[in-house]
């Protein structure tokens, strides 16, 4: 049997060690232990693989520090009453007066920068008068499991005479605001008491005719 013939592989030149010892019988000279030999074209992919790995922390990062966790679209509306404890109370609050109480409850959350404590979105005082509370964009504090909805308190105790026309009237026009912008349903506007152990806002709280003023 004759032996086969060689292998072009066998042949072949091996491959230059990419890093490693020196290699002083080709170059005629030595180098330093531990020098690199430049191989063209090798640093693009090495670039290309760094930038990679940088970008990735830094989207992550920017993402965190951009997100707002607190951040909602409100999905429906529930309508409180305040119920401080006497009409006078009632009377002479206002959303800085609900502010101070639900801080002290520790109510207050942070968004965009500022925090809030007021839990409802809007508090419509005895007059009609419209005073925002928190945005309604930001998450509320009004009623447990539904606090993506906007929270809608009016000034008052409607467990024996209903809000003032005016208060009515508002809320009204500001529901429809509300609705248009969200495309939030008619079923989706409810008394806390719909969602939650409470009698708020009260059972002298004209709620059917509220309904079918907005179109349910
Ligand atoms: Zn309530």
């Amino acid at each position: 049997m004759t032996a086969p013939p060689p292998s072009p592989v066998s042949t072949a030149r091996k491959p230059r060690p990419l890093t490693g010892a020196p290699d002083s019988t080709r170059s005629g000279h030595k180098r330093r232990p531990g020098s690199r030999r430049r191989i063209p074209g090798a640093r693009g992919p090495l670039l290309i693989l760094l930038a990679v790995l940088l970008a990735v922390p830094a989207a992550i990062f920017v993402f965190l520090a951009t997100r707002e966790p607190n951040r909602i679209r409100p999905t429906g509306i529930v309508i409180h009453h305040s119920a401080l404890g006497s009409r006078d109370a009632d009377r002479r609050a206002d959303a800085a007066t609900i502010d101070r109480i639900h801080e002290q409850r520790g109510f207050g959350v942070e968004y965009e920068g500022r925090v809030y404590h007021i839990g409802y979105h809007y508090v419509i005082r005895h007059d009609g008068t419209v005073q925002a509370g928190r945005p309604e964009r930001c998450r509320g504090a009004h009623c447990k499991g539904h606090n993506d909805r906007v929270g809608i308190c009016l000034l008052g105790t409607f467990t024996n005479r209903p809000p003032s026309v005016r208060q009515q009237k508002a809320l009204i026009r500001l529901c429809r605001d509300l609705m248009a912008r969200y495309n939030i349903p008619a079923e989706r506007v409810v008394p806390h008491r719909d969602l939650g152990h409470t009698a708020c806002p009260g059972n002298r709280f004209p709620f059917a005719t509220l309904r079918r003023q907005l179109g349910d």
